[in-house]
């Protein structure tokens, strides 16, 4: 089987850029440090690439030692001197609520520019990235308002000697680092409850997207925070980003990337014993039941791993179906993945677009090559899309004949393959589904309430979905359990972790 898309014959060549995009893509590269947009200390740049053609359309900074320093203290002044954390929280908000606002009213802008950089498809940027970003904006704004600690009676003193209580601070500089797959999003995501909470901050977005970031600069300034208090910095990870997280003047490090750089950047930050929040990469299952509507699960468990091209770190990487209904879940996911055969992103009919590089593409379908080799069975697609103008297009990919020895069932791929398995009951799956070293998502599909409940709390992940997957919202808190991270983002977790707390005990 193949996507049913595949019989026809897809124009991949990539559309014209509009004014305004070309317009961004010309400026001179630069880094937006003290509300300012000023020249690296040197003039090394990266390449912007656009994986739908895989040419090169641009180019950014490619952040020095010096430059990082520079954004550091930036951070570092605006930090020290209250200039954020002494405004009323109202004040804070409201300002957020602006570049909120801003981002809104430019959602085309930036949907084109993350299609462009990423490969994504502009309308799903449009519909998921750009308002998701809107709303970690919106949601961490009500924050800044709401942060008390409480007063405590002590345990040892009798009540009235003393008067106790919790104060809650900012936690400092935070370096931010983000990945390529949601580059606006993450951008959002981090920068949000660090700002409500009133620190300082130096975000670096990915090597290999970095143009909505820099877009969301200009917003930043637009919006009145003052100077320093967002800085924004484009360069590669293990010299720019390996300074932020060494750099003795950054009081926190937030981080969402693969597991790898992940637990590199936590021995890293030991040194000088930084605050470390760490999103890392997922392996998660999504488990059918034999109860289910195959006509819903199946196009769910489809889109569980084929969104985003599959470039998502709770995508739904592991499929187990009931052995009674197994055969007909992976014709209906052959079914619904031609609806995620990949397009270029600026084609209005995409729904996925190319892999982000020729890094990926290259490493996704060593993959699918690895899971043959071990003997795996293709159900679905198995390789590059045709693209004679050039991009890095894989088909969705369905891998049948598996076992958990396999390389394609034990890794994170970061592509649009999953791994099919069969199962007979509930204890076996949950013990399947926990067989990772991940922990980050995991999809139930059932009727039965009773089931959904007893499999979400036997599986060992930071979020679970019923019924659905991919469900991410700024109130609910998002982590993963074992080697899918360190901490929560999100929800009152999320504000807890930019949040220092002082106990201060006065003898009456
Ligand atoms: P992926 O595997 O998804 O490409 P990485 O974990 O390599 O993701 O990268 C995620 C982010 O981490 C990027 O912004 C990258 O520049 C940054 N990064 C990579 N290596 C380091 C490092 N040694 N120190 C700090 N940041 C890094």
């Amino acid at each position: 089987m193949t996507p049913m898309n595949e019989v026809t014959t897809i124009n991949r060549e990539q559309r014209a850029y509009s004014d305004a995009a070309k317009k961004f893509l010309a400026r001179k590269p630069q880094l937006f440090i003290n509300n300012e947009w000023v020249d690296s200390s040197h003039g090394a740049t990266l390449d912007v690439e656009d994986p739908s053609s895989g040419k090169i359309v641009g180019q950014v900074v490619d952040a020095s030692d010096r430059d990082v320093d520079r954004a550091v203290a930036a951070a570092r002044a605006a930090f020290d001197d209250g200039r954020w954390s002494g405004l009323a929280p109202m004040a804070r908000e409201k300002i957020m609520h602006r570049l909120a606002d801003l981002l809104e009213a430019a959602t085309d802008d930036f949907a084109e520019l993350e299609a462009i950089d990423n490969g994504k498809p502009k309308g799903m940027a449009g519909a998921v990235d750009v308002p998701g970003a809107v709303s970690q904006i919106r949601f961490m704004a009500g924050w800044a308002s709401k942060i008390n600690g409480e007063v405590i009676q002590p345990y040892t003193i009798p009540d009235g000697a003393f008067f106790s209580y919790t104060r809650k601070e900012p936690v400092g500089v935070c370096a931010q680092i983000v990945p390529w797959n949601f580059p606006l999003l993450m951008a959002c995501l981090k920068i949000a409850p660090a700002l409500a909470a009133g620190c300082t901050i130096v975000l670096k977005p990915a090597e290999q997207t970095s143009l909505t970031a820099l877009r969301l600069a200009d917003l930043i300034a637009e919006a009145g925070f003052p100077a320093g208090v967002v800085n924004i910095i484009t360069g590669n990870g293990h010299t720019a980003g390996d300074r932020m997280v060494k750099h003795p003047d950054v009081d926190k490090i937030a981080f969402t990337g693969s597991t790898e750089i992940g637990k590199l950047i936590n021995r890293n930050a030991t040194a000088t014993m930084k605050h470390v929040t760490l999103e890392l990469g997922g392996k998660s299952p999504v488990v059918i039941m034999p109860d289910v509507d195959i006509a819903v699960a199946a196009p769910g468990a489809a889109g569980a791993i084929f969104f985003n091209s599959g470039q998502v770190c709770i995508a739904g990487s592991r499929l187990f179906a009931h052995r009674s209904i197994f055969d007909q879940v992976i014709e209906g996911v052959a079914e619904a993945s031609a609806f995620w055969t990949p397009r270029a992103s600026l084609d209005p009919e995409a729904h996925a677009g190319p892999l982000v590089s020729k890094e990926q593409f290259d490493r996704v379908l060593g993959y699918i090559e690895a899971g043959k080799r071990d003997g795996a069975s293709v159900a679905v697609g198995g390789g590059a899309a045709e693209a004679p103008g050039g991009g890095y297009y894989v088909n969705p990919t369905v891998l049948v004949d598996v076992n958990p020895q396999m390389s394609v069932v034990r890794e994170e791929i970061f592509g649009p393959v999953v791994v099919a398995q069969r199962f007979d009951d509930l204890d076996e799956v949950a013990k399947a589904a926990n067989d990772t070293c991940f922990g980050l998502g995991a999809g139930i599909w059932t009727k039965d309430v009773g089931t959904m409940h007893k499999l979400a709390s036997k599986i060992k992940s930071g979020t679970v979905w019923g019924n659905c997957h991919a469900v991410i919202d700024t109130a609910l808190p998002f982590g993963g359990y074992k080697e899918s991270g360190i901490g929560r983002e999100q929800g009152r977790q999320g504000i807890e972790a930019y949040l220092e707390t002082k106990s201060v005990i006065i003898q009456l």
